[in-house]
């Protein structure tokens, strides 16, 4: 069950809806969206026949929801939600391009990427300070370091920055430097990982674990909804398949499907599904016309040269077609996107 409080709900309406659910057996998870406020309820169905909210002050609705992951289902929301990363929004009126390289290697190696980017019509930065690599000899990020790097360059080129976070022990320090945190794929059902970023007060993007459900994705999402965070933007990345010429498979179904089960907004990274370069264009103009909210892509000023999965990076003429395809698809569709018809063909 989900309780919506009203737009005026006082603090004393909420504690008195807590006190409520409580006193009748139930537990209830605050969660503070931007336009209102919705307390889950959970608890056995004779806890839930009791709870009676209905006419307590500042309660709008309440909502039965048989789905297993409550706060996230589109039961509790039938509109879309827009999650605001610095104020860029994410959702279902805009197109957002994400864009930077996988790791941050050096200052200069992410200003110049951060700089591409934002030519290409990225109004995010991506960049990896803690990089989880299959093997432990591979280049394993900067660190506090990288996340400093990102931060300065994200201050000094305007865009909000994205960054993966891979131990809860780290939360303070990724929220001091960036606008939002990265849960990769291999940690997905980290569940210490989820509630602590649940907690932070900051946007996170949950990417869907190498061979997770449609379901499993979204109670990793309820865990952080449940920590009172419902600024969560879902990210499918490809799945495990059996064909080894591609790294992963990209699921294009899952964007209608997650649109269709959650209000959460959905992106897609087709750099790590694809796994190099020469796919990286299809797959992206494959997950605007499925109706995607954003993609995010690695670029790098030398692919050649990159410490981490440097044969999916863009960069000169791929980069300047996948803006061509940021501008022109998702209008189609209805949205604004973040670059322009007129900027194509200009972006170096
Ligand atoms: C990444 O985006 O840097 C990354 C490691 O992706 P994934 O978790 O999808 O493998
Ligand atoms: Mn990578």
């Amino acid at each position: 069950m989900v309780i919506v409080m009203t737009a005026s709900a006082t603090d004393d309406d909420l504690a008195e809806v807590v006190r409520h659910v409580e006193g009748a057996g139930g537990s209830a998870f605050v969660s503070r969206g931007v336009t209102r406020t919705i307390v889950g309820v959970i608890g056995t169905e004779e806890v839930l026949e009791v709870v009676d909210v209905g006419l307590l002050p500042g309660v709008g609705e309440v909502v039965r929801i048989t789905a297993p992951y409550k706060l996230v289902s589109s039961e509790n929301n039938a509109g879309r939600s827009t999650v605001s990363v610095g104020g860029v929004p994410i959702g279902p009126d805009t197109f957002t391009l994400i864009a930077g390289p996988c790791a941050v290697e050096s200052a200069e190696q992410t200003l110049a990427a951060a700089q591409q980017a934002r030519r290409a019509g990225a109004t995010l930065l991506r960049g990896g300070a803690y990089k989880p690599r299959t093997s432990p000899y591979a280049f394993q990020g900067l660190g506090v370091e990288g996340l400093r790097i990102l931060a300065e360059v994200s201050r000094e080129t305007g865009l909000p920055a994205v960054t993966e976070i891979v131990d809860p022990a780290d939360v303070d320090v990724v929220a001091e430097y960036a606008d939002m945190f990265q849960i990769g794929t291999r940690n997905m059902q980290n569940f210490p990982l989820l509630q602590a970023v649940g907690g932070a007060g900051k946007p996170v993007m949950l990417k869907r674990g190498l061979t997770a459900t449609y379901e499993e994705w979204l109670m990793a999402a309820e865990y952080i909804a449940q920590r009172g965070n419902l600024d969560i933007v879902l990210c499918e990345r490809g799945i495990r398949g059996f064909e080894p010429s591609i790294r992963n498979m990209l699921d294009v179904s899952a964007v209608p499907m997650l649109h269709s089960l959650s209000h959460l907004p959905v992106i897609v990274d087709p750099s790590h599904a694809a796994g190099r370069r020469d796919l990286v264009l299809p797959l992206a103009r494959a997950a605007m016309a499925a109706g995607a909210d954003g993609v995010m892509v690695d670029v790098h000023p030398e692919p050649e040269r990159a410490l981490c999965d440097g044969a999916q990076a863009l960069s000169g003429d791929l980069l300047d077609e996948l803006t061509v395809a940021v501008a022109t698809v998702p209008p189609l569709l209805g949205r604004r996107s973040a670059v322009t018809a007129d900027r194509m063909g200009t972006t170096r």
